[in-house]
């Protein structure tokens, strides 16, 4: 917040309490009216065309003031003539019921508290010097007889003469007043302490939310340009990667002369690192094309299951040489359609049944389903691996992340084709999950949203397509 918005609270706040001012003259008119109605009708002679006039005066007195306290700015200055004007009413009002026996004594205390706690630190004692001057004031104008004593209440006439009483009811509303400027003011201070704390402490956090935006955006450049780099990087490794490959394939298929059985072990490792790096390349272009928003999806609607049998088909002969069985059980199964963009997902699934037989030792087997649930279809892949340790599972989907069980088996990876992964199922609407208990085996399970059931023309070619697999 500026210091400049802060004044416009103050001056709001100013405004508002000035305002209750307006309402609290409005409950004494009220209460002065009523209480005088009331008075007179059980036998009190108040001196009714004096109260009318201290009335009147209070109406104008709002009038003015409410107009006033609707200004832009209100000088501080009118805020104090109304403790004074206030004072003037209170005790014309006092005055026309009975002077120091009046029952509406304890109006000065309203005023007080009243404006105090409504108004700024000076009030207080400023209308306890107002008020105790007016009050001892009229009651010495009135015991001089320059002011008419008005009683009215016949019960005791002379009560104002009485020293005793005077004595006593005079210390007391001064006390009284006195008590409460100090207890007031106290609690007004101490709220308006708090107040400047809490818009001090409201500064301080603007400032430090506008220093957080900053440094976050710096952050978000720099991530900007790490997936640029990377990206630009990876383009430029791919080229010569291909070259290698393919110049490495040449020499092993003897495209180049005969080589010796250890000069093809050499050149066959030198090619299996290659693919490594190349797949890791890919990797990389595919997450800096995720972060870019470049990574563009086409959607139709079609069934899943010719792709996972296309897919468990291609990968079963990878699995092989590993011994390790991939089977998929509802081959034949129909699910409703779904909306894929085959070539992404296919990527998605790929990196999981590719998982599955990388953390799965020799003999081990993984069973690929896919079924309907509740609208939606889901497929699975469970295997009899290694598992993920159940302190990291929170990192799984996460960029990098690779299990320290895996690390130790020295198995390759990169830690990117999860994150690759859920990004894919995300796009298809979709959630990705897992169970994994480590050295027992691990589920991925990805849910896509069906669109309809399968439709009969799809039927027959799917029917086709499952016989020839
Ligand atoms: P990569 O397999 O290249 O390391 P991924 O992002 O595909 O990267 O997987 C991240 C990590 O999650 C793996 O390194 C491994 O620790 C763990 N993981 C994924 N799938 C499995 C699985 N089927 N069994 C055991 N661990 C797994």
């Amino acid at each position: 917040m500026r210091a400049e918005d802060l004044l416009t609270l103050e001056r709001e706040e100013r405004r508002k309490r000035l305002q209750w001012s307006v309402v609290i003259r409005y409950l004494v008119i009220t209460i002065v009216t009523l209480l005088s109605w009331v008075g007179s009708q059980f036998g009190a002679s108040f001196f009714l065309p004096g109260i009318l006039f201290a009335v009147a005066m209070a109406l104008g007195v709002n009038l003015a003031f409410s107009y006033l306290y609707s200004l832009k700015n209100i000088h501080l200055g009118w805020a104090y003539a109304g403790v004074l004007v206030d004072m003037l009413i209170i005790t014309t009002i006092v005055h026309f019921t009975g002077g120091i026996t009046s029952v509406f004594l304890p109006l000065y205390l309203l005023q007080i508290v009243g404006t105090n706690v409504h108004f700024s630190k000076l009030a207080g004692p400023l209308n306890f010097l107002v008020g105790t001057i007016s009050f001892v004031g009229l009651y010495l104008l009135e015991r001089q007889g320059w002011l008419l004593h008005y009683t009215p209440f016949d019960v005791a006439p002379d009560l104002h003469t009485n020293v005793a009483y005077v004595a006593a009811t005079g210390i007391t509303l001064v006390t009284l007043m006195a008590v409460s400027t100090y207890r007031s003011g106290y609690v007004v201070r101490s709220l308006q302490k708090l107040e400047t704390e809490l818009a001090k402490a409201n500064e301080d956090l603007v400032k430090a939310n506008r220093a957080y935006q900053l440094s976050n955006q710096r952050l978000k450049d720099l991530d900007r340009m790490k997936t640029e780099f990377i990206s630009v990087a990876s383009h430029q490794l791919r080229t010569p990667l291909s070259g290698i490959k393919w110049a490495l394939k040449m020499l092993m298929d003897h495209d180049a002369g005969p080589i010796t059985e250890n000069q093809a072990d050499l050149l066959k490792k030198s090619y299996q690192s290659n693919e490594r790096m190349i797949a890791l390349i890919n990797d990389l272009l595919d997450v800096s094309r995720i972060e870019e928003g470049r990574f563009t999806y086409v959607f139709r609607e079609q069934e899943l299951t010719p792709l996972v049998v296309e897919l468990v088909d291609e990968m079963r002969h990878l699995a092989q040489p590993k011994q390790v069985s991939i089977v998929y059980e509802d081959a034949a199964k129909h699910l409703p359609l779904v909306n894929l963009d085959a070539q992404k997902f296919r990527l998605a699934l790929q990196n999981l049944i590719d998982n599955a037989v990388k953390y799965t030792p020799a003999t081990g087997t993984v069973i690929i389903r896919t079924y309907e649930d509740r609208g939606s279809v889901v497929t699975s892949i469970q295997d009899t691996g290694v598992g993920i340790p159940a302190e990291q599972q929170n990192h799984v989907f996460t960029k990098f992340f690779r299990g320290d069980n895996v690390m130790r088996m020295q198995t390759e990876g990169t830690g990117l084709g999860l994150f690759i992964a859920r990004s894919v199922v995300q796009q298809h609407k979709g959630r990705i999950w897992f169970e994994s208990h480590e050295g027992r085996g691990t589920t991925f399970y990805i849910l896509l949203p069906a669109t309809r059931p399968a439709v009969a023309d799809q039927q027959d070619h799917f029917t086709h397509f499952v016989q020839s697999y």
